[in-house]
């Protein structure tokens, strides 16, 4: 299977137009799920509390925790399931973060501080819960790669198309982190290919 040729109209750090010609619908539906679920990224995957009196529950800020948006570096980390540590957990495919803040105040996103200091949240200010006098979080966070079929919160792009003529397909695609629609479209088709040569 030779690699579809794209061509870009629009070409943007986090929203891309592009226009592939030579496929049908059912490949356009391909790649339109290969980059929404092959291409993984970062984000908190376990937490530990060791304190939380803020009001809201544990539970709650641990899920928005997750959905915070992490530095994807797919060059320095692997999925955990293809990691040489065979998924237990090492230095190539997991990051430690911290959370440690007192009230009164907001804790945002961008007080998640990391052993890697490249794996920061895209967004700073992401409010995650407002702390009121005396009131405190302190929390210890495991950040890995993952893939949108394990959890929604790994999904790292938003992708649609229309079908311009019967081979002829316009994408639009809009990245969550810092991946550029473009690293992400070539990354899915990477593994799109991989996935094909080790089915056929
Ligand atoms: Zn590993």
């Amino acid at each position: 299977m030779m690699k579809p040729i794209v061509k870009y109209k629009k070409r943007g750090k986090q929203k891309a137009q592009f226009v592939i010609d030579g496929i049908d619908f059912i490949w356009a539906n391909t790649i339109r799920r290969a980059i929404m679920t092959y291409v993984p990224s970062m984000a908190v995957e376990r937490v530990r509390i060791y304190e939380n009196t803020s009001p809201i529950y544990d539970e709650i800020l641990v899920k928005r925790i997750g959905l915070v948006p992490l530095f994807t570096d797919l060059k320095t980390y692997n999925l955990p399931q293809e990691c040489k540590c065979g998924g237990k957990g090492c230095a190539r495919c997991q990051v430690t973060l911290i959370l440690e803040k007192s009230g009164p105040g907001m804790v945002y996103s961008g007080d998640l501080k990391a052993q890697d200091p490249k794996i920061k949240p895209v967004y700073d200010k992401i409010p995650l819960v407002k702390l009121g006098k005396g009131q405190k979080v302190k929390m210890e966070m495991i950040a890995q790669l993952g893939l949108m079929s394990d959890h929604a919160k790994y999904q790292p792009a938003l992708a649609s198309y229309k079908q311009l003529t019967e081979t002829k397909f316009e994408f639009f695609v809009e990245s969550y982190n810092n991946l550029t629609p473009e690293e992400i479209i070539e990354c899915a088709m990477d593994r799109l290919g991989t996935k094909f040569d080790t089915q056929i």
